[in-house]
């Protein structure tokens, strides 16, 4: 056990002013999904602290000089937040663990430094943005400036809640926003530490402000006037109702990371069957599949289809259930009861709608909430199983026969997040990557590294925008025109 998730010691409130304040809402009883009997209770943020922490980030960008002073000073501070970050990473990995499905040993390997990782590589961006000067005659002068907006209200989801947060409060306070903050209800302490320590980095107070609350509080946030853009992660749905919030409330620039529902398109001469069904479990039972960019439909050429998922079945009954702060789980919790029986009504209507049960497809009997890794077999574009994001550990299988039927199937009507195509065809590879319709497509691969220069982001229903990458940098920067008259001296 890498921790006693009842002798953890956890912030709780609004993180306002560089320091933990008590909000004045209801209270939200976290049920910690590895152990159900923990329950862990947090205030919510009512409308007047939002008022609070809109208004006091609103201040720091006005007056403490963070919008105004170079990039490097500033990349001096988050970097020294970065160290501060890497410092405190197990005490952040424990209360991460505590609440949310990632397990503490990934935490500590990945999640953490991700964070790390974000905040000095896009300070390091800061650091060499440029403007540009425009074609004008000898008379006059054009140049434009890449100004910040101001506030940014960041929205994110519980799945990679520290990871989520830091794609969005790093560019944002990098460019010189201030930041206001509601992570998920379910997920909040993580995130809470981390905040803790930008005043000792030197982020001015109200800068970086946290907000707790569920969606009537993220939707105070997104329609508060002190907002000037609004950043989200989160569901197809909510990514749409915030749409249509920040439209009629000052009509507000909005940048949405949303569902998806990956292909895994396997061609007939792809290379080592081993090596794409290791990678083809993973990419749908990783953080039990609560992965917006879960590989969660396999589209397969018929003639690899049999020994392929023999062999994806046999990595799927090695999955080890358990507690997050377990050594060696490789299935953790679902996130809570609902979505738990979500995905078993899901599997059990698509049995009903013709699909075919090969593994799986129940909840586990253990203490917490865990989900069978599942194979559902001749998933057409009518049943449920290809419809809906399921959102957990859960691979729908299709057949092709054609390189047109392949593009065909793999082309979702209404997710276009991720896909991978595995060949060893390089014209079948390129011509794919061109014609299927997706944020992200991964050539003989799934699964994002820990670099950062790749922007992420979907099309469709699964968003608008981009995380990561210089789009996921310069999305937080307002482009203003100068226009200059000069006269020649008499
Ligand atoms: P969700 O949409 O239920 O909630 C996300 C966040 O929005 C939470 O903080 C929630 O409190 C808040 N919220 C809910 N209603 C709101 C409203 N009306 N106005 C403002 N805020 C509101 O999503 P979730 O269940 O937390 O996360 C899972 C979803 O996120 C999945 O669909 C997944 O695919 C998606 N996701 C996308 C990406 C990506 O990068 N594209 C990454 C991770 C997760």
């Amino acid at each position: 056990m890498h921790f006693d998730p009842k002798a953890l010691d956890r912030p709780n409130g609004m993180y306002l002013d560089g320091t933990l304040v008590e909000a004045a809402g209801e209270e939200f009883v976290i049920s910690c999904p590895s152990d159900t009997d923990l329950k862990l209770p947090v205030r919510m943020a009512t409308p007047e602290d939002m008022d609070r922490a809109v208004e006091s980030c609103r201040k720091a960008v006005r007056d403490s000089g963070w919008a105004t002073m170079g990039p490097r000073p500033r990349a001096e501070i988050l970097n020294r937040w970065a160290d501060l970050v890497d410092r405190h990473a197990a005490d952040i990995a424990a209360l991460e663990a505590l609440v949310s499905s990632r397990p503490y040993t990934e935490v500590m390997s990945r999640d953490v430094k991700v964070v790390s990782l974000a905040l000095r590589m896009f300070s390091a961006y800061a650091d060499t943005h440029e403007s540009s000067v425009t074609a004008t005659p000898a008379r006059q002068l054009s140049f434009t400036r890449d100004e910040p907006y101001g506030v940014i209200g960041a929205i994110s989801p519980w799945n990679f809640p520290v990871i989520l947060a830091a794609w969005k409060f790093a560019p944002a306070l990098a460019a010189g926003n201030g930041v206001v903050l509601k992570p998920s209800e379910f997920t909040p302490f993580g995130i809470l530490r981390i905040a803790q320590l930008a005043r000792e980095a030197g982020l001015p107070d109200g800068i970086f402000n946290v907000v707790l609350g569920d969606g009537s509080v993220g939707q105070t946030l997104v329609r508060h006037p002190g907002v000037d853009y609004v950043t989200f992660t989160g569901s197809s749905r909510t990514g749409a109702a915030i749409m249509a919030d920040a439209a009629t409330h000052g009509l507000k620039p909005v940048s949405l990371e949303l569902g998806g529902k990956g292909p895994q398109v396997v061609f007939d001469d792809a290379k080592d069957l081993d090596h794409i069904a290791d990678l083809v479990a993973r990419g749908v039972t990783y953080n039990s599949g609560q992965a917006c960019f879960s590989g969660s439909r396999l589209i397969v050429q018929s003639g690899v289809k049999q020994a392929l998922i023999e062999r994806i079945a046999a990595r799927m009954a090695r999955v080890r259930p358990g507690p997050t702060w377990a050594d060696g789980i490789t299935l953790p919790p679902v996130i809570n009861q609902s979505q738990l029986n979500r995905m078993a009504g899901i599997v059990s209507q698509s049995v009903n709608e013709g699909g075919v049960l090969l593994c799986g497809g129940h909840a586990m009997e253990e203490r917490g909430q865990f989900f069978e890794p599942t194979i559902l077999d001749g998933i057409g574009p009518d049943n449920i199983a290809f419809r809906e994001e399921i959102f957990g550990p859960v691979l729908s299988v299709d057949t092709f026969e054609t390189f047109d039927q392949a593009i065909g199937k793999a082309n979702h009507p209404d997710y276009g997040l991720t896909a991978s195509v595995w060949t060893r065809d390089i014209d079948v590879a390129m011509a794919a990557s061109r014609r299927i319709e997706s944020g992200t497509v991964w050539i003989n691969h799934w699964g994002r590294a820990m670099d950062m220069t790749s922007p992420f982001g979907g099309l469709k229903r699964s968003g608008i925008g981009k995380d990561m990458g210089r789009q996921g940098y310069g999305k937080y920067l307002k482009t203003k025109a100068i226009w200059m008259e000069i006269e020649e001296p008499a």
